[in-house]
């Protein structure tokens, strides 16, 4: 349920609601909007819980939540979330681009590849240390030794730096070194992980999984959410259909729809939602037309010799010239993106 308070209610009788809503065995949740404060009463259904607060003074009225996910429905909070951290902005009409390789290679690679993105106007360098990989033989990623890599990136380049995480044990390891965990595809309904990762107050870029409906991918942000953390990015990533002339399926009605129904950002990426880099751009330029609030992006200063996805990397000339060409549909549309600082 919703409590929706009058406008100008005062602070007291917020709090007021607020402990009649613990005292019925709820879990509260205040959103302070630009008009009016609501407070979410969360858990299960209780008998005579609406009209027991119905009557608290400085109360509008009390609407049921109709979304199984609660805190990251619009239904709660109609205010677009913007995620904020260093440079990045994601969402409320600023789209942040997370770009870098699939993985952290080597000291020369992801410095060469950070410089590019910073050079690009992108505030995200993306590159995993620790890598999801469908075969046990193939390379699993530098593990803390890319975290150090991806540290000095940000040290010479301010960029924000998002990496998976795979295991909740991992969080704290990788919380020290990274400005926003990433939560893979693979990962999307671990739920341990998710509530671990919460817990650590950091921002997450959640991955879609591969076969996750809207409704299970916005309940797998609600796990997320439960723990008060509320920077999360919902990132679509292409999903397993019929289809083989592309990696996955990347729908992007997914964007205008998580739109509607969750105010939280929605990320696009067009590189493992397409698997060819000959696909990835106008993919990308579709996200932004589509609306997405960010992009991430694979690329790699030579493709043909990357450990892991090098199939779907850009180089980096290919990866300018989308930026440019996203750049173009996203001020005619009326929302900002970084400005390259090297033509
Ligand atoms: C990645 O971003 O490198 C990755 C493994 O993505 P996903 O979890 O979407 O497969
Ligand atoms: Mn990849």
């Amino acid at each position: 349920m919703i409590v929706v308070m009058k406008q100008g209610a005062s602070e007291e009788q917020v709090q007021h609601v607020i402990e009649r809503i613990e005292q019925l065995g709820l879990r509260s949740h205040v959103i302070v909007g630009t008009e009016r404060t609501v407070v979410a009463a969360l858990g299960e259904k209780r008998d005579g819980a609406k009209q027991a607060l119905e009557t608290g003074s400085g109360v509008e009225k009390v609407v049921p939540i109709l979304a199984p996910y609660k805190m990251a429905s619009t239904e709660v909070k109609k205010e677009p979330t913007q995620v904020t951290v260093r440079g990045l902005q994601v969402g409320r009409g600023h789209i942040g681009v997370m770009a870098g390789p699939c993985s952290v290679e080597s000291r020369e690679q992801i410095l060469e590849v950070a410089r590019i993105v910073k050079e690009s106007g992108a505030q995200g360098l993306r590159g995993g240390a620790f890598k999801p990989r469908t075969s046990p033989y193939s390379f699993q990623g530098l593990k803390e030794k890319g975290l150090e890599l991806l540290a000095l990136a940000r040290e010479q380049t301010g960029l924000a730096i998002v990496t998976e995480v795979m295991a909740a044990e991992h969080v704290p390891l990788v919380a020290r070194y990274a400005d926003i965990l990433q939560v893979g595809a693979r990962n999307m309904q671990n739920y341990p992980l998710l509530e671990v990762a919460g817990e650590s107050g950091m921002p997450i870029l959640l991955k879609r999984g591969p076969s996750a409906t809207m409704d299970e991918f916005l309940l797998a942000a609600e796990y997320i959410l439960k723990t008060g953390n509320t920077q999360v990015m919902l990132c679509e990533r292409g999903i397993r259909t019929f289809e083989d002339h592309t990696r996955f399926t990347l729908p992007l009605a997914s964007v205008p729809y998580l739109h509607q129904t969750t105010h939280l950002p929605v990320v696009v990426d067009p590189s493992h939602g397409t698997g060819k880099a000959s696909l990835v751009s106008t993919m990308a330029v579709a996200a932004i037309a589509a609306g997405a609030d960010g992009l991430m992006i694979e690329i790699h200063p030579d493709p043909e010799k990357a450990l892991s996805d090098g199939f779907q990397a850009l180089t980096p000339h290919l990866y300018r010239q989308a930026m440019a060409e996203c750049r173009t549909v996203a001020t005619a549309l009326g929302r900002k993106m970084g400005e390259p600082t090297v033509p």
